[in-house]
């Protein structure tokens, strides 16, 4: 792992090895904790994190399905961020904010245990290394919306994703794509994902998935250049009509999908819309599109 100086936790900036729990941490036992992942990019403006009201906007939602009170304000962690960046004099990085019931409280009511709030940065290149993916419809189903709430971006909710990506590579695939609980396609365990047919973007609709910040932007980007996106219920016995498929995510970015089980897409190279996508995106976090400045925050 690639390390960095200091790590801010409930407020204080401590050393990266210094940054230990108890082993009585009511998170590590019960998954009770919420998290983001967020980037941030070099860009002729000095880095820039991507999107970063949004990422904190949810990591508060998810807070807050929780029952957590954060001890700490969405600006607060705004600045924090900034000043944790700067402190370790890093261009680009991963961000990971993680909020967690920690020491204090067993049992599953986590009322009443302590609320720790910290953040890491560390510089994380691509997440999935190759340049297009195999994929794998999962035999494990994403968590039922009646479960959980799907939108929050609980700590436990990733062994559902830790299941699907053991077997997917088990089975010989870079990843894994999970189903939801009524046949229909989800996600992946860490990434939202598009399809392209006859020029018209698909992606599975909302309510089974983690509404995924690079999804929206990708939409966005997507209707500015007059291309149609559609939301629905897609079913895994489409995959066949599709020309192209990619993932988006903060981790991922935009990754091109050659194979999912033994269907081959666009001939295992990268799609022309995935292609033009992928580079306008590229571009964007970046800070070379006027247009979408206001969705980066500078670390002045
Ligand atoms: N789905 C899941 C399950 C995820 O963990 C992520 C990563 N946060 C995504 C989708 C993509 O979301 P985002 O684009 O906001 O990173």
């Amino acid at each position: 792992m690639n390390q960095t100086k200091k790590i801010w936790l409930n407020g204080k900036l401590i050393n990266w090895q210094k940054a230990k729990i108890h082993l009585l941490t009511h998170t590590l036992h019960y998954g009770s904790g919420v998290f983001e992942g967020i980037r941030c990019y070099q860009t002729k403006y000095g880095p820039a994190v991507f999107r970063l009201n949004e990422h904190l906007a949810r990591f508060f939602y998810s807070a807050r399905s929780l029952d957590m009170k954060l001890p700490f304000s969405q600006d607060e962690l705004k600045k924090a961020i900034i000043k944790l960046i700067r402190v370790n004099k890093i261009n680009e990085c991963y961000i990971r904010p993680i909020a967690f019931y920690g020491y204090g409280k067993m049992g599953l009511n986590p009322q009443g245990a302590p609320i720790d709030v910290g953040i890491a940065v560390w510089p994380w290149g691509k997440y999935l290394t190759k340049e297009v993916v195999k994929i794998k419809i999962s035999k494990f189903i994403r968590l039922h919306p009646q479960s959980v709430d799907s939108s929050a971006k609980v700590c436990g909710y990733y062994v559902n994703s830790i299941f699907a990506t053991l077997d997917a590579r088990h089975s010989g695939f870079d990843e894994a794509l999970l189903l939801d609980h009524r046949g229909y396609i989800a996600e992946g365990p860490g990434e939202n994902i598009f399809f392209v047919k006859n020029n018209t973007l698909y992606t599975p609709a909302k309510g089974n998935i983690l509404p995924g910040i690079t999804r929206d932007s990708i939409i966005k980007i997507a209707r500015d250049l007059n291309i149609k996106v559609v939301e629905k219920r897609i079913k895994p016995t489409e995959i066949k009509e599709m020309n192209e498929a990619f993932f988006t995510g903060t981790a991922v970015e935009i990754c091109p999908i050659a194979q999912i089980n033994q269907i081959v897409i666009n001939k295992g190279k990268i799609g022309h819309l995935t292609a033009k996508l992928k580079e306008i995106f590229e571009k964007v976090v970046k800070g070379e599109e006027k247009k979408y400045l206001k969705w980066l925050t500078l670390v002045k």
